[in-house]
């Protein structure tokens, strides 16, 4: 259904910016990477802040939802329109506002792409340590919205550790600053906190401070091929025992998924084994010696294989960004995201392939193995209620191990059902009085993190 004349109209004439209502150029907002689809009524790209917040205002008043979108690239339909509802589209916002290398921040605009703020802060020798697989298109709009992590987050921490501040417009088109130039600030509750990961629920960034770390001089990344049936319970607290070697990242392929993405990226991985990726800091005095100490203790680990080295590590977190795609051409249509703590992660493998074999169902493994951070990824219809039930199955899982349903993709549209699974009752009604207050008309992504929608595949779960 279009937008009513009047409103679209108004929309026009209050709301300086490009405006969108051509269903084929919609299209393009229709879905994200989560397979669902649902295309907006219109798109639009506000000038500035004042637009922005006309937008809002033009939203009240009409009660038509409104969607943050930044890359489209998260996968569980955290940025797939609401029915009816209009897109804001930050691409365009991807200015960068101001280096400081001597606070070692940045401001820039919500839609500046990870990876291009990460080449521009080379210059300076800084850099933004979460780095996604979606690196190549994810903003960090998106990333801060989500709490994205990647694989520097073993050793760096996810986004919201990197978070300094936010301008935001709220639901009700009030703006709000929270955060500090500072490192330290012990004022309250952290406001900052709250609208980090809260998925455009709360309100839509305009502007997004964050700290940065200087950039290594060295950065290796190892690839070591492990067996199949590897003890990450015994593994892990070896390979990792004090003093360890300076690993920023430790991620795990299993076989299928690292000769998928050979096949996919003509990479240049070990042929037939599960992968250990890693990557170690270093300096060019000291990487000789370092390297020498790593390969000593991949041996004491019990690794017998040699390791790939890459020079240059940014080249494979490239390569290895790729293995959603990759895992797609092979027929996986659902990526999933859960953590555990180490000493559980044996059972949620074990667990994940028992899920999989009970639903008939292909499953590949790979993930943030440092951060007990597991990406079982699923070849099933997406749409389907089985999909819906393995997604439930693995919730339950990965909670009744003690771990997280989301541990950096965040909960969207797909895991919404089991947010009291989480936080507990308690916890949602205080995740929802903040939502009332940030956006009492509930314009702001509806149906996202809060409660089940209509879009979740074969509806709420049981
Ligand atoms: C191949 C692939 C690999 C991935 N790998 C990782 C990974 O390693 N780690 C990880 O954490 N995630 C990963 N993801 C998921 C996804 O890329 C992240 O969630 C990312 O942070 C989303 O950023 P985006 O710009 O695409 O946001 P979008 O998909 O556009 O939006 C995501 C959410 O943020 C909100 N949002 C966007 N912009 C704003 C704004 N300006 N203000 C307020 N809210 C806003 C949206 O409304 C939505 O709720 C991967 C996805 C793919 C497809």
């Amino acid at each position: 259904m279009p937008l009513p004349r009047d409103a679209s109209e108004a929309l026009r004439t209050e709301v300086a910016g490009t405006v969108t209502e051509d269903p084929d150029a919609l299209t393009r907002f229709a879905s994200d990477a989560s397979h669902m689809v649902q295309l907006p009524v219109a798109a639009v790209a506000p000038r500035d802040r004042e637009a922005l917040q006309r937008l809002v205002a033009w939203a009240r008043r009409w009660k038509i939802p409104l969607v943050a979108r930044g890359g489209g690239s998260s996968l569980d339909g955290e940025s797939v329109p609401p029915p009816g509802g209009v897109v804001v589209d930050f691409a365009g916002w991807n200015a960068i506002v101001e280096i400081s290398d001597a606070d070692r921040l940045v401001r820039v605009g919500p839609g500046v792409v990870n990876r291009d703020l990460h080449r521009i802060l080379a210059s300076h020798g800084l850099f933004f340590p979460p780095n996604p697989g979606s690196w190549t298109m994810s903003t960090i709009g998106g990333n801060a919205a989500t709490n994205a992590a990647g694989p520097r987050s073993f050793r760096y921490g996810s986004t919201r550790n990197w978070v300094r501040g936010l301008e935001a417009v709220l639901g009700t088109g009030e703006l709000l600053r929270v955060g500090h130039r500072t490192r330290k600030a012990s004022t309250g509750p952290d406001l900052l906190g709250f609208l980090v990961g809260s998925e455009g629920t709360l309100g839509m960034f305009t502007e997004v401070c964050l700290a940065l770390a200087p950039v290594p001089e060295r950065r290796v990344g190892l690839v070591l091929p492990v067996p199949d049936d590897l003890s990450f319970r015994r593994t892990l607290p070896r390979l990792l025992a004090s003093p360890a070697p300076a690993f920023s990242a430790v991620e795990y392929l299993d076989r299928a998924t690292a000769a998928a993405l050979n096949r996919f990226a003509s990479g240049r991985l070990p042929e037939d084994s599960a992968l250990l990726l890693t990557e170690l800091e270093s300096t060019a005095a000291d990487e000789e010696t370092d390297l020498e100490r790593v390969a000593r203790r991949f041996s004491e680990t019990g690794f017998t294989g040699e390791p790939v080295v890459y020079a240059d590590a940014d080249q494979l977190w490239t390569l290895r960004g790729q293995s959603g795609e990759a895992l797609e051409q092979e027929g996986v249509r659902i990526h999933e995201d859960v953590a555990v703590p180490w000493s559980r992660l044996d059972e949620l493998f074990e667990g994940t392939r028992a899920l999989a074999k009970r639903h008939d169902v292909l499953v590949r493994l790979f993930g943030h193995l440092g951060d007990g951070n597991l990406h079982p990824a699923f070849v099933v219809d997406p749409m389907s209620d089985r999909a819906r039930i393995v997604r439930r199955d693995l919730v339950l899982l990965a909670k009744r191990l003690g771990g997280t349903l989301s541990a950096e993709h965040g909960v969207g549209l797909l895991k919404a059902p089991y947010l009291a699974l989480e936080h507990g009752e308690v916890g949602v009604s205080v995740l929802e009085a903040i939502k009332r207050r940030c956006d009492p008309d509930g314009i702001l992504n509806p149906g996202k993190l809060y409660p089940a929608s209509p879009l979740v595949p074969g509806g709420a779960a049981s």
